[in-house]
This record gives C-alpha cells, sequence and structure tokens, in this order.
C-alpha cells in the first residue's frame, strides 16, 4: 500500500512509518515538524520506500496532493499533550479539528481510506473500571482549556464517523490510551520522559497533584501493531477501537519505580495542579480501558510491560540525553 502518515515525524509517527515500511509497504510523512522531530526518522531516509514532506495539515493543496497519490491515510497530525494544550490552546484547536476535516474532506475527494487518531481524553473524568469505546464522557466546562482538547477529538470522531455514515467513506477511529516508549519527549509534559530526565540528572521528581491518580501505559509499538492491524480489516470500518494497556499504576508508585530503576538519588516533590498547568485545572483521576472490542477483532493484546518500557527508555535516555530535554513550556 501507498501510505500517507500526517504527523509521521511524531513520537508515535516515527514508530508508525518504521512499522508500515517493515511489512513493505511506501510511506509518505506529512509533518510541519513543530512538535515532530526529524532525528525521529533520520533512520528511515535511506530506505527509497519513505518519503517525507516537510509541510503543514492546514495547507489544503498541500494535503490534496498527497492523499491524492495514497491508498490509506494514517491521520495523527494533532496538538497533543496536556500542558501544550493548555499553552497553545488556538492553534492546538485549529490542527486538531480543520486539520482533520481537510483530511476527511481529501479521502472523501479521492475515495481512499483513513484512520483517525483519537484518545483516552474522550472519557474526560469517567473513572470507571474498564472503559468501553460507548461509555459516556464527563467533561469539566469549556472554559477550562483541558477540556478542549478531548471536545477537538470528539469533533474528529464524530466526523469521521459521519463521513462514513453518510458518504461511507471507510474510517477507521483508534483511542490511544498513554502511550509510551523511546523516542517519546517531556516538552509538551508527558510524564515517563519526564521523570526518567529528572531522576537521571538527580533532580527532583515532579509528581503533580497528590500522586494518586493512575494511569495505565502502553508501548508504542503495541499501540502502532493495533493500529495497522485495525487499519486491515475491514470490520473495523466505521467503529472505533480503545488501544491501551490494562495494568494501572499511581503516579506516586511510577515515581518510585523510575527511582529504583535508574538508581538516583532524587527525591519526589508534589506539585499542586495550579502551579503545574493552570488556575483551576482538572486531573483524570484514573484511566483504565477495556480492550475486548480490539482483541476480539484483531487479537489485539500489549505485550510489553511497563518495567521493560521504562528500561528502554532510560537507556535511550542514557545514551541520548541531549535531544530529549524539558524544555521552555515547563512550569
Ligand atoms: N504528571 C506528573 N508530573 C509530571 C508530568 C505529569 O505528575 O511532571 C502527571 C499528570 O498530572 C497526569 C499523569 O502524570 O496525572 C500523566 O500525565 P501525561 O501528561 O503523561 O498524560 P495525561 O494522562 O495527562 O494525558
Amino acid at each position: 500500500m501507498k501510505v500517507l502518515i500526517t504527523g509521521g515525524s511524531g513520537f508515535i509517527g516515527s514508530h508508525l512509518a518504521e512499522g508500515l515500511l517493515e511489512e513493505g509497504h511506501e510511506v509518505t510523512v506529512l509533518d510541519n515538524l513543530s512538535t515532530g522531530r526529524l532525528e525521529n526518522i533520520r533512520h528511515l531516509e535511506s530506505n527509497p520506500k519513505f518519503h517525507i514532506v516537510v509541510g503543514d495539515v492546514l495547507n489544503e493543496f498541500l494535503v490534496d496532493k498527497l492523499v491524492e497519490r495514497t491508498d490509506w491515510v494514517f491521520h495523527l497530525a494533532a496538538g497533543v499533550g496536556v500542558q501544550l494544550i493548555v499553552k497553545d490552546p488556538l492553534r492546538s484547536l485549529m490542527t486538531n479539528i480543520r486539520g482533520s476535516e481537510i483530511v476527511l474532506e481529501n479521502v472523501y475527494r479521492y475515495h481512499k481510506k483513513v484512520l483517525i487518531t483519537s484518545t483516552s481524553e474522550i472519557y474526560g473524568k469517567n473513572t470507571s473500571d474498564a472503559l468501553k469505546e460507548d461509555d459516556d464522557r464527563i467533561l469539566g466546562s469549556p472554559l477550562k482549556t483541558r477540556w478542549s482538547y478531548s471536545t477537538s477529538k470528539a469533533v474528529d470522531e464524530i466526523l469521521a464517523f459521519v463521513y462514513w455514515k453518510e458518504k461511507k467513506v471507510p474510517t477507521v477511529i483508534v483511542r490511544l490510551f498513554n502511550t509510551v516508549g523511546p523516542r517519546q519527549t517531556g516538552h509538551y509534559g508527558m510524564v515517563i520522559p519526564r521523570f526518567v530526565e529528572q531522576a537521571l540528572k538527580g533532580q527532583d521528581i515532579t509528581v503533580y497533584g497528590t500522586g494518586e491518580q493512575s494511569r495505565c501505559f502502553l508501548y508504542v509499538k503495541d499501540a502502532v501493531w493495533g493500529m495497522t492491524r485495525l487499519m486491515e480489516n475491514p470490520e473495523a470500518v466505521g467503529n472505533v477501537f480503545n488501544l491501551g494497556n490494562r495494568h494501572e499504576i499511581t503516579m506516586n508508585q511510577l515515581a518510585e519505580k523510575i527511582i529504583n530503576l535508574t538508581e538516583s538519588s532524587s527525591k519526589i516533590v508534589h506539585i499542586p495542579y495550579d502551579q503545574a498547568y493552570e488556575e483551576g485545572f482538572e486531573d483524570m483521576q484514573r484511566r483504565v480501558p477495556d480492550i475486548t472490542k480490539a482483541g476480539k477483532l484483531v487479537g489485539f493484546k500489549p505485550r510489553m510491560d511497563l518495567d521493560d518500557i521504562l528500561r528502554m527508555v532510560i537507556s535511550e535516555f542514557r545514551r541520548q540525553p541531549a535531544s530529549h530535554g524539558i524544555s521552555a513550556i515547563d512550569c
């Protein structure tokens, strides 16, 4: 297949590009390099089936040309990371809503197939033991910036679903739960690269809130495997799937685990949310996926456990400390 990956030089996009090339596909990456990095895809450049176009998903002319020449589109270009959304809400919203609209318009125009990446943020403050795809969304006020991300992704999902329902455009939606692994940076607030970097530098580990909030972390290559199998499967069309890991851990436990694995002298400090993000910030206290649906359809099952993921991330930071750092976007 000829595959277009929007946002393909980002953390997840670069792993997806690698996976698709390994399976023999021809891959074109479209990325404006705002959060994506050329280092993520440098090792793919010598592959004759790999192409990179530096450009914006909001450039309608460019997206038109690229979609016309492709079979499948994986749409990943988005403003991601809670810290980025809070600091740069307008641009994130534009990219997420208008960007998806442009991609879908062109997929429709040229009769192509698209996978839209959505997020577990969709569920908002729903703390159920196992969030199912058709569960309710519980959101705070739209004036709290955090919820704008959830809402923008919900608009993307609705658009994709309606294009399928009304126009029979083959769309597949995946909701990625916290996805982690090598190449993820701490620049946009993601917790694992931040804690690992802090631990390796002997700095305080900044746990936000009480640290009793929990998350489940999925290895990026497990996510890529699930996305690819769902894209291939005709029965996935018109449907939405959670992709995540069911192993739950609190941020306090995560910080301790990282201190142990790095043998660091760092101490854990708790920082109030208001200080870490913005006044009135609301966090999700818990976010655990039900992954039965993707499991039944394509055999999706996370294979990498958290300790092994952390060991990989730690050894990557030890090898290339300079390319990850925590940036000016930080509090
Ligand atoms: N977090 C933290 N310290 C940090 C960065 C994040 O305690 O330096 C917390 C954050 O408040 C959230 C969890 O870690 O409760 C996961 O954050 P991340 O941004 O990785 O993903 P989210 O689940 O919020 O999208």
